[in-house]
């Protein structure tokens, strides 16, 4: 086997990993503050992720505007932004990983037998709970995506009691402890699509580990994958990092802010009053309400941040 040639590095790594949908807005601007936030609390390295692996979702030019949005808006990423679309290769291998180790299976369901196998349409936001049609096999179909086995249910002995595999906790940093039977929650899930494309949750378990990443901060949109992700790291065995998810920002109708739902991109010109924004929906308590530089906001932002964690609960338990 090969050497690594560097170490892997030492200490916090958190990171920011837009999706180029559309330009960065209020809600990925909440996402980035609190990441980095929490990178210069803990006196760490940031990092920021162009998560462009889905092309059909991927919008021309949107990254490097994210890009651009950043750098104005005070956010310098301490090493050199790491586009998906250019990692492509480590997916293979660990997909290639997964079939070797028997974790993996091909599927050649489509969304409506999926859909037509299940009495009551069993769903989680719009994907279906796979009913495990294809774990013994292709049944003489083609195959069109390949999914990661979750663990079983115990078998309903008295030896058992109590010790569920498919029960994934997690102590999330903001949201207290966390808990989701994959087996019967989620099902087998996809890691690579039917129409080629990798898979959200196959790629940022590969990219936080391979960047070692230790921390991650994002928005609690995403607090229903992390125990998928959680499973992935430990079929592939690579580390847990330590979770934070912060509140999604919503529009008054209670939906969450998106491209999708027409959020407005922030105001480029006013950066300064738009991050404010930010820091007050996560619930900040900044000394000076109308910060002139960058600098003055960040450091009132950081030490806000700190006062933030230690009045949540979960904080001497989860750091
Ligand atoms: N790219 C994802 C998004 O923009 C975030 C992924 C993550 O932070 O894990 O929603």
């Amino acid at each position: 086997m090969r050497e690594r040639v560097s170490a892997a590095p030492q200490g916090y790594r958190g990171r920011f990993a837009p999706s180029p949908t559309g330009p960065l807005h209020l809600g990925s601007l909440v996402s980035a503050l609190a990441s980095w936030l929490d990178a210069r609390a803990h006196g760490g390295t940031w990092l920021v992720r162009v998560e462009d692996i889905d092309g059909p979702r991927t919008v021309p030019g949107a990254a490097e505007d994210i890009l651009a949005t950043l750098e104005r808006f005070g956010f310098h990423a301490d090493e050199p932004p790491e586009w998906q679309s250019r990692r492509i290769p480590l997916y293979r291998a660990a997909l290639d990983a997964l079939i070797a180790s028997g974790h993996v299976y091909p599927c050649g369901c489509t969304r409506k037998e999926i859909a037509d196998s299940q009495l009551h349409a069993h769903r989680r936001n719009t994907t279906l709970i796979y009913p495990g049609t294809c774990r013994d096999g292709l049944h003489g179909k083609p195959a069109r995506a390949w999914r990661l086995r979750v663990p079983d249910l115990p078998a309903d002995d008295a030896d058992n009691a109590g010790a569920n595999p498919a029960l994934i906790r997690f102590d999330d940093r903001w949201q207290g402890p966390q808990h989701q039977d994959l087996a019967t929650e989620v099902g087998d899930f996809v890691l690579l699509r039917a129409d080629g494309q990798w898979a959200y949750q196959l790629a940022v378990v590969v990219d936080d580990a391979d960047q070692h990443i230790t921390h991650i901060v994002r928005g609690a949109d995403l607090l229903d994958s992390t125990a998928r992700q959680i499973w992935l790291q430990q079929c592939l065995g690579v580390p847990t990092p330590a979770y934070l998810h912060v509140p999604v920002v919503t529009n008054a109708d209670g939906d969450k802010l998106s491209k999708q739902t027409g959020a407005l991109a922030l105001d480029v010109a006013r950066p300064i009053e738009a991050l404010v924004g930010a820091a007050r929906h996560l619930g900040l308590d900044l000394h000076d309400a109308a910060p002139t530089t960058f600098e003055a906001f960040q450091a009132d932002a950081i030490d806000a941040w700190k006062r933030r964690l230690a009045r949540l609960p979960e904080h001497s338990r989860a750091q």
